[in-house]
């Protein structure tokens, strides 16, 4: 979301007359486009503002910006009065940061946007100069998990147009991109209560429709996850074979506590479903350890719910307390150490499981997208249809594109393959380098 939105500033400057830059060193203006999910993201900002205002202390010309859900609390409002930050407009507003500019060039002192502006969900993002383009289809969330900060930072659940999304996705078409990443908190709860607009599953066909090899959704909620979902994949073909449903917990009691609207059984039963229709399927999925009151056996029934439902990959977090949340108002945080050595247990069985996955597409081909020419050694950085990271020797890859590799060896976190026969499946012209 936020490297879309970063992406929505970028042009807004640009057609504002004003010029990016490669390094934050040769700017006049640095913005820090600001995540507050958890604690760690929020240090970093912390010590970046410091290091900004030392400089500024030692004479040089700067204006300094927070933006994101950061800019939304107090946390970040207090962090910007103690640095001097300049201009502070939050996640609903982030078209405004052109009039900021103007109002300090006019002559104020400082300037500050935090309304969550309409007009957000019918700006027209220019089509991104990449073979992969992000695609905002809603903004906020409605769901209260009690841990989470984004109800606060990114306000209620708004569904953008359809008309407007797929003017974008016809945008990005026809500049080349060949693959769209559509993004909300939870994309599946697109349309829901607006007859005017189209549930997700047709959505995703809709965009499908539009010719782009490639079609990707994150993050989808297991509440409202329906069949007919399931089907729009497992029978649209460049719909990709991969699903990020986050469970957070195996325990019905955590899940309870989070405030999450499913529990295991539903959970699992929506993975059989999904396993059963879409052949080769990779889904991942987040897991918080350490929720306050997590007792050992809740952590153990985690462990299981992970074996049963096989995920190919996990992105796994420890719980962290963020001010203005209810589990931080009500629940007491509990030794890091216990924190630790459960995401370490997580991490191993992760780590396995992965291997067994990644283990299936030993000599078979996938396919795989290499948007740039990232390096990883002597190896070049693309991406399968099921989100797998796949190295190539980089001397196979000359010109950008989709291409069809063949596995020879897996690790849990990367498939190393050659491309199979020596011509990309497609080589979008404009882009080719
Ligand atoms: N809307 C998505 C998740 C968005 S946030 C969903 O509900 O699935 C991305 C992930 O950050 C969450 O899935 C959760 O695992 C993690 N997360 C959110 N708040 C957290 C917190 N306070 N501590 C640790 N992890 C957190
Ligand atoms: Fe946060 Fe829950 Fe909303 Fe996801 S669904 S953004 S975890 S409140």
């Amino acid at each position: 979301m936020n490297e879309y939105d970063t992406h929505t500033i970028q042009s807004e400057l640009v057609a504002g007359g004003h010029q990016l830059v490669e390094s934050p060193a040769d700017a006049n203006l640095v913005i820090l486009n600001t995540c507050a999910i958890r604690g760690k993201p929020v240090e970093k900002v912390n010590s970046l503002l410091g290091e900004l205002r030392k400089e500024r202390r030692s004479g040089r010309d700067l204006t300094i910006a927070l933006m994101g859900c950061l800019a939304q609390l107090e946390e970040g409002q207090e962090l910007a009065r103690r640095f001097g930050v300049d201009i502070l407009i939050g996640p609903g507003a982030i078209t405004d940061i052109v009039p900021a500019i103007r109002s300090l060039d006019e002559g104020a002192e400082t300037f500050s946007s935090l309304d969550f502006q309409p007009g957000l969900d019918t700006h027209l993002t220019p089509a991104p100069s990449s073979l992969s383009g992000f695609l905002t289809i809603m903004r906020g969330c409605n769901h209260h998990c009690t841990y989470c900060i984004v109800p606060s930072t990114r306000g209620p659940e708004v569904s953008r147009p359809v008309e407007i999304i797929m003017r974008e996705v016809e945008a990005m078409r026809d500049a080349g991109v060949q693959e769209i990443y559509l993004l909300g908190q939870n994309v599946n709860s697109y349309g829901l209560g607006d007859p005017g607009l189209p549930s997700f599953a047709e959505l995703l066909r809709l965009v499908a429709s539009s010719g782009i090899p490639r079609v990707k959704f994150t993050t989808s909620h297991p509440m409202n996850f329906s069949s007919d979902i399931v089907d729009a994949i497992a029978e649209t073909q460049n719909i990709c074979n991969y699903i990020h449903l986050p469970v957070q917990s195996g325990s019905n009691r955590v899940l309870r506590r989070m405030a999450r609207e499913y529990r295991r059984d539903r959970y699992l039963a929506i993975v059989d479903e999904i396993r059963a229709k879409i052949d080769d399927v990779v889904i991942s999925t987040d897991i918080i350890v350490g929720f306050p009151g997590e007792s050992d056996d809740d952590f153990e029934a985690t462990l299981s719910l992970y074996d049963e439902a096989q995920f190919d990959h996990a992105f796994t977090f420890i719980y962290s307390a963020r001010p203005g949340t209810p589990s931080h108002r009500h629940f007491e945080d509990m030794p890091r150490e216990i924190k630790t050595e459960r995401l370490k247990r997580l991490i191993e069985r992760q780590k396995a499981w992965a291997q067994t996955s990644n283990q299936r597409f030993l000599d078979r081909e996938v396919r795989v997208l290499f948007k740039d020419m990232a390096r990883d050694g002597d190896y070049v950085v693309g991406h399968s249809d099921q989100n797998h990271t796949v190295l190539v020797p980089k001397e196979q890859v000359l010109r950008l594109g989709l291409y069809r590799v063949r596995v020879d060896h897996v690790t849990p976190h990367t498939l190393y393959g050659h491309v199979a026969g020596s011509r990309p499946e497609a080589i979008p012209l404009m882009m080719a380098s």
